[in-house]
Parts: structure tokens; C-alpha cells; sequence
């Protein structure tokens, strides 16, 4: 346990990741395990969950930290491990609302309940990858690619799974292509670009998997865009599998993904150090070399898909999405997830999206400003349908209130002016060269 790392603050510890994406929280915990330090996802969240999460929160706190919360305490209390071993890893930020608060919450929290040896660790505080000493390095790069590589299964998940016809072939093609990433991910001591080339082949393997799903992709069926906020809409518990009830509702999903953020959050990096006149800087030169070697990796894990992905390219940077939002809202004045939700749905209606799902906390302030200026974007998209569900953990029905969105999208789709285009093999040849 931390076999590499003693010394450090996580030596002798075992990091958790919440499971805000599954095949994510995975992915990363594969990288960590890569440079010796024990990690894994966080166990399930079900009930007991939100009874911890709610009962040591005030209730106006955002569900994914009841949900975070909910989950370390469900280990804590029933002795799963002592506080001492235990690390949390809890990304955090300056930016306009309360998840920058999350971490020093749960601290708070856990010292009152005599578990303050319980660590939180986050990429950018001195006790996070710097604990890592010289493996921190490695371990940036090695996480960087786990993210991108679960991010586009999990994006071949979605694009197959609506057209499956055996029940359950997507998901059990899904879970054994993550098992492969990660056990290339976890692969210790390879130099980095063996471990890319390890990673793409494992990619590979697990895309033949999902392609050799049974299914029927003669009828195309209307694409539903997902945005919100980023733990809200990955995390099935928290968003009660909405993707999939999209799915039996007659739909197919396209989520935006983990990346973006990490993309948002490196433009925004620059944007600053800009503003700050720091142009000519050894940290703008830093900034502008990890940008350029993220992008050659998710270029080369990219390439596992070929040919998987047309009509699903994602944006080229994060100042495409940020110039589509800014008659709706400025990116010099509005900052986070708005922007990216805002922007991306502009750009799933020029990709020929047929309805757009905003999905978010209960109360969370990103989604409620994207929803005061979604009635001018659905008009300027020609009246696409976008709707804003807001979650709290409550677990209500939401078939009927999904039955009607999803008849606006099927109506939306039979009128409607962009033409989307088709990846191979899917609908009719004509279909798919834009002539129908
Ligand atoms: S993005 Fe929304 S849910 Fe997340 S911390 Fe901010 S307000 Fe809360």
C-alpha cells in the first residue's frame, strides 16, 4: 500500500475517487495504482448514502456533496477502514460557487466526528500530487489519458447502446472494455510512450467489444444532448440513470464529458495569466506545453475510434463553446459551467441535436442561469427543445415528464432545418451523406 510513495502523506494510505463517473473514477484510481499509491473508486451510493450525506449536512449544501460525503461516511462509520488510512480525492476550485467549499466542508465534518485523520487530497493543493514527490509527473499524464480514454467509452457506450438488440450486451461489452483500459492504465514502470501505446491497444480491444454488440442502427433515432453540471449529469445515482430513461424513451445521448472541464478549467488557466499581463512567463510556457501535450494524447487515443465518432467531433478548444454562449452570456463576466452549458448547446444544435437536457443539483446556480437565458437559445436554434431538470436525491418518477420532452424532440426532429450527420453504419447511406 503507497508501496512508492513512503514518506509522503498518502504512504500507508488508500485514496478513494467519488464515483462521478464510473468508468472515470476507475480509470484514475488504475493511474494512481500505476505509481504505487492504493486507490479505488468509492463503493456504491444508495440510500444510506443520503441518510449520512443529509444527516450531516444543513441541507443547503449541493447534492454532490451530500452524495460525496454520504459515500466516505457510509465507509467511516461502519469501520470499512480507520481515518488514518483513509485519503479523499476532492478536485477544487476558485470559480464563481460553492464546490470550492466542499473540501474544507468535509474536513470540518469529519473532525467533528472524530475522523479528522481522514486526508483530502486535490490536484492542486501542496499535499496532493506533490505527495507524490517525483512520480507527480507521471502520474498527471498517466490520469490525464485514463480520463480521456473512459470518457470516449463511455461515448461509444452511448452511441451504441440505444440501438442494441439483446438486452444488457452494450453494458456487459461496456464494463469488460473499462476492465481491459484499466488494467492497461494500472500496467506499472512503462516509459510514457509505451504506456500510450499500451492504453490505445487496450482502447482498441474494448471498442471491438462494444462494436460486436448485437444491433440495429437501420433507424436512427433522435439525439438528445446532455450538459449541466458535471457531477450531477455523469453520476447515474445522482441523476436517476436519466441517459438511459432517455433511451427507453426512443432516444440516444451524446454527454459532454469530463475533458471539457479539464479543458475549460486549462482555458481558463490561460485566459488569467493573459489578463495578468503574463504573457512572456515561465508559467504561460508551462501552461501552453501541458496544453500541447494533452491534446497529442487525446489525439492519439482518439484514433482507437476511427471512423466511430463522425458527427460526435467535439469541440476544437473550449473558446469555440465559449464564443457560441456569449450573446447569451459574456465569458468575460460569467465564469463555470454556465458557459460551458450554455455554449455546448449551441453547438450540439449546429451538430443537428434534436433537444437538449440540462441536468443539475437541486438549487445548483450554474443551472439556474443557464435556464433564465435557455428560452432566447431554443429561439435562436430555430426552437429546439431544452429542458432543465433539477435533482435533489428524492429519486421521483420523471417518465412522464421525460415522455413529454421526448415528444417535442420527435417533432422538434421532423422539422427541423440542420442536418445531422450520421457515423457509418448508421441509418440509410443517403441518410448519411446529409441528402435526407
Ligand atoms: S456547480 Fe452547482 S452543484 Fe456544483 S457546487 Fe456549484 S452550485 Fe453546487
Amino acid at each position: 500500500m503507497g508501496g512508492n510513495v513512503s514518506g509522503s502523506p498518502l504512504a500507508g494510505r488508500t485514496v478513494f475517487f467519488p464515483t462521478m463517473a464510473e468508468a472515470g473514477s476507475r480509470a484514475i484510481a488504475s493511474a494512481f495504482r500505476s505509481v504505487g499509491i492504493d486507490a479505488m473508486p468509492m463503493p456504491p451510493s444508495d440510500e444510506e448514502t443520503l441518510v449520512l450525506g443529509g444527516r450531516y449536512s444543513s441541507g443547503e449544501e449541493c447534492l454532490p456533496l451530500k452524495v460525496t460525503l454520504g459515500d466516505a461516511l457510509k465507509m467511516l462509520v461502519h469501520s470499512a477502514i480507520p481515518p488514518e488510512k483513509m485519503a479523499i480525492f476532492m478536485p477544487t476550485s476558485d470559480g464563481p460557487c460553492r464546490f470550492g467549499q466542499y473540501g474544507s466542508f468535509m474536513k470540518m465534518v469529519f473532525r467533528e466526528m472524530g475522523f479528522g485523520d481522514v486526508l483530502l487530497v486535490s490536484p492542486t493543493c501542496a499535499d496532493g500530487y506533490a505527495g507524490v514527490g517525483e512520480h507527480a509527473g507521471e502520474l498527471i499524464r498517466t490520469s490525464w489519458r485514463a480520463l480521456v480514454a473512459s470518457d470516449l467509452l463511455q461515448k461509444l457506450l452511448l452511441r451504441i447502446r440505444p440501438y442494441e438488440t439483446e438486452k444488457g450486451a452494450a453494458d456487459r461489452a461496456y464494463r469488460e472494455a473499462v476492465d481491459i483500459l484499466c488494467r492497461a492504465v494500472e500496467f506499472p514502470g512503462d516509459p510514457q510512450k509505451r504506456k500510450l501505446a499500451r492504453m490505445v491497444q487496450g482502447l482498441r480491444e474494448g471498442r471491438a467489444l462494444l462494436r460486436g454488440v448485437p444491433a440495429d442502427f437501420s433507424r436512427p433515432r433522435p439525439l438528445v444532448g446532455i450538459v449541466g453540471e458535471i457531477f450531477c449529469r455523469l453520476n447515474t445515482f445522482s441523476n436517476d440513470d436519466v441517459m438511459r430513461k432517455v433511451e427507453e424513451a426512443g432516444g440516444g445521448c451524446w454527454v459532454s464529458d469530463v475533458a471539457e472541464w479539464v479543458w475549460s478549467t486549462n482555458a481558463e488557466h490561460v485566459r488569467l495569466l493573459k489578463r495578468f499581463g503574463k504573457h512572456l512567463t515561465m508559467e504561460m510556457f508551462g501552461a501552453k506545453l501541458k496544453w500541447h501535450c494533452q491534446r497529442k494524447d487525446e489525439h492519439a487515443l482518439v484514433e482507437a475510434f476511427h471512423g466511430d465518432f463522425a458527427g460526435y467531433e467535439e469541440p476544437q478548444d473550449p473558446w469555440v463553446v465559449y464564443e457560441l454562449a456569449r450573446p447569451y452570456l459574456p465569458p468575460e463576466g460569467a465564469l463555470g459551467e454556465m458557459m460551458l452549458s450554455v455554449g455546448k448547446t449551441v453547438y450540439l444544435h449546429r451538430k443537428g441535436a434534436d433537444g437538449i437536457l440540462d441536468i443539475n443539483p437541486f438549487s445548483c446556480m450554474n443551472g439556474i442561469v443557464s435556464e433564465a437565458v435557455y428560452p432566447r437559445v431554443s429561439r435562436d436554434c430555430d426552437g429546439l427543445p431544452i429542458r432543465v431538470l433539477y435533482f435533489d436525491g428524492t429519486h421521483v418518477d420523471r417518465g412522464y415528464e421525460l415522455e413529454i420532452f421526448m415528444d417535442l424532440v420527435r417533432a422538434y426532429s421532423a422539422r427541423k432545418k440542420t442536418v445531422r450527420r450520421l457515423p457509418e453504419g448508421m441509418g440509410t447511406p443517403a441518410a448519411r451523406a446529409g441528402a435526407v
